[in-house]
């Protein structure tokens, strides 16, 4: 293990996706537990991690900075600074794939949603931004049910009329 360590080390060996993925999956365990599994240095571990904007944060530890914030940047100023800081740690934003949306914004490769027209296609089936796509989603939900409901009342004055005319003829 330690042979390989070092000659990863010394002919630098290129990141692979099963590195990346593998990092992934073990990025609670920690940059030196990953070095032994990678036969790599904790240097490149971390290197990596921060350029794919994996956290090689221990579970429960909550200090320090966190993937995203800039150096020298408080994250804990106002309520939302707090909140979206509590995000990034709990792993609800996740802010790799929030700074591509950015880049693509900023480079000027966002394709706009249709709907709100200010957030980016996310969902190809759609066309549409996440949030847009789940309120269609909710509103088709939401007519369907109506339907269903709508067709029910129509059923209960048909059998309402057919009593009503049987009543007559009785
Ligand atoms: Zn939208």
């Amino acid at each position: 293990m330690q042979l390989v360590t070092a000659s990863r080390d010394i002919f630098s060996a290129p990141w692979t996706t099963s590195d990346i993925r593998i990092m992934r999956a073990n990025a609670h365990h920690g940059a030196a537990y990953l070095a032994d599994l990678l036969g790599r240095s904790i240097a490149s571990v971390r290197a990596q991690a921060k350029r794919q904007r994996i956290s090689l944060r221990p579970p429960g530890r909550r200090s320090g900075t966190v993937i995203g914030q800039p150096r020298g940047v408080s994250w804990t100023q106002t309520e939302r600074d707090r909140e979206m800081r509590e995000h990034v740690l709990a792993r609800k934003f996740r802010v790799g794939a929030a700074e591509r949306r950015i880049q693509a914004e900023v480079r000027g490769l966002a394709t706009w949603c249709p709907r709100c027209t200010r957030r980016q296609v996310s969902v190809r089936m759609t066309g549409l931004c996440g949030v847009c796509h789940m309120k269609m989603l909710t509103e088709q939900h939401r007519e369907e049910i109506e339907a269903i409901e709508a067709q029910r009342q129509l059923d209960r004055v048909k059998q309402q009329k057919k009593r009503l005319i049987e009543k007559e003829y009785a």
